[in-house]
């Protein structure tokens, strides 16, 4: 097999197919702390996408409580199970080196193995089909935390208090990861799967789709799903008529996606990131996405260790164990929680941004405003700045214009109660 170079894992790597990037990938950031668990996302992809026969069961975008819930159930012990076995077998670690870090890889090194270096030779990539029982009841333990430190009636003397509480549970926000090597591509032995040079989207062909199911077995993220009626398999397509801006409501530029725009915990912020030949990220520091993920590193991709190099990324919850963490987003974790508990002041201004237009934001100014608050976080000084911070679409246009505080507006006595 070929070798591929891998940012999130610091090192090359093996994979089926020689190495080529697309010009542009579609990419997002979910901050976690926000969710509400509402998933109002799941709805809005079911309302567009998944509301046929033979699609009931299909939830592209779910939302799922960790620790224990999971659509299919428990997919990521599972997975996460065959890769330990498969490094016991080897007598390998699945560690990392953060001492290795450098420009081109940012966490460090990988030196465990990928699912597709632990696979057996006759696969792709490691994998398991789920079955049917495991993709019914999509929110199984919703809302369910790790047990309860209380006493005989259940009241914790203790309360909870950060930076970890003994109590806890969060949502995680789920759909395809529009992968840099897909592990659903490298399994389909129809070649029915493929990435598109413009925009890095991974979609199936269903004229060439035979639903042989490998690509099911072999997603780690199990989001490539079975169409009983239609006997193919079907996946998130990224909602691609918005992303090319041919949605009647996208002006001709391009537009978040469903499950991205409708969320009303403000939580996504979702858009087009530019690539090299080489496959790194081109610079592009007043990029929200550039910035959130390359420049302040506080979101990060979820099982990197998966080998797929996934293009969603995750601002951890602040108030879970980090050893739980660490092993779902890898070694940047702890550094992501501080720089988001205690911003810089132009992080500050880019979270603002999150789901505030339609329109994806390709570039972002700032405008400085005045000093308004002066305090300690973590025992650190840390000062508040109203500034402004603007977003511009594709074609330069100012999209979004908000400032740090939000502006409050009296409503002048005659007119109490109109709306
Ligand atoms: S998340 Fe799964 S289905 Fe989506 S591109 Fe990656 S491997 Fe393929
Ligand atoms: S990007 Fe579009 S197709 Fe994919 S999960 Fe979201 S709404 Fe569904
Ligand atoms: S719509 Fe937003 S806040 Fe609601 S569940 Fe989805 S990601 Fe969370």
């Amino acid at each position: 097999m070929p070798d591929v170079y891998n940012w999130q894992l610091g090192r090359k790597m093996s994979y089926v197919f020689e190495e080529v990037h697309p010009e542009r990938q579609f990419a997002a950031v979910f901050n976690i702390n926000r969710c509400i668990g509402c998933q109002t996302c799941s709805g809005a992809c079911k309302a567009t996408w998944t509301f046929s026969k033979g699609q009931e069961y299909m939830w592209w975008n779910n939302v799922e409580s960790k620790p224990y819930g999971g659509y299919p159930h428990h997919w990521d012990v599972k997975i996460l199970q065959l890769l330990d076995e498969a490094h016991r077998a080897a007598g390998r670690q699945p560690a990392w080196d953060p001492s290795q870090a450098n420009a081109n890889a940012p966490y460090g090194v990988y030196e465990g193995m990928t699912i597709t270096e632990a696979s057996a030779p006759a696969d792709q990539a490691l994998g398991y089909l789920p079955a049917d029982t495991e993709w019914s009841a999509p929110n199984l333990y919703e809302d369910t935390s790790t047990s309860y430190q209380g006493d005989r009636l259940g009241i914790s003397r203790q309360g909870a208090s950060l930076p970890e509480h003994q109590t806890w549970f969060f949502y995680l926000q789920r759909l395809c990861n529009h992968c840099t090597y897909p592990a659903c591509a490298a399994a389909c032995p129809r070649q029915a799967i493929y990435k598109r040079p413009e925009d890095g989207i991974v979609l199936i062909d269903q004229a060439r789709c035979r639903g042989y199911k490998k690509c099911v077995e072999q997603c780690p993220y199990k989001k490539s799903m079975f169409r009983g009626t239609t006997r193919t398999s079907e996946k998130c397509v990224a909602c691609y008529p918005r992303v090319e801006g041919l949605d009647p409501l996208s002006e001709g530029v391009p537009m978040e996606s469903r499950c991205m725009a409708v969320c009303p915990g403000k939580i996504r912020l979702n858009g087009l990131v530019g690539i090299a030949e080489d496959g790194s990220w081109i610079e592009d520091r007043q990029h929200p996405l550039y910035h959130l993920i390359q420049v302040e590193r506080v979101a990060l991709p979820l099982y990197p260790q998966f080998g797929t190099e996934p293009n969603i990324y995750y601002i951890p919850p602040r108030w879970a164990p980090r050893a739980y963490l660490h092993q779902m987003f890898g070694p940047g974790v702890q550094e992501a929680i501080d720089r988001y508990t205690a911003p810089s002041r132009e992080l500050l201004a880019v979270l603002q941004l999150f789901r505030t237009t339609q329109r994806m934001i390709f570039r972002f100014e700032i405008e400085q405003g005045p000093l308004v608050l002066e305090t300690e976080i973590n025992g650190r000084p840390w000062q508040m700045y109203n500034d402004t911070v603007i977003g511009f679409d594709a074609k330069g246009r100012e999209a979004v214009r908000l400032s740090v505080v939000e502006p409050l507006y009296e409503r002048p006595a005659e007119r109490l109660n109109s709306i």
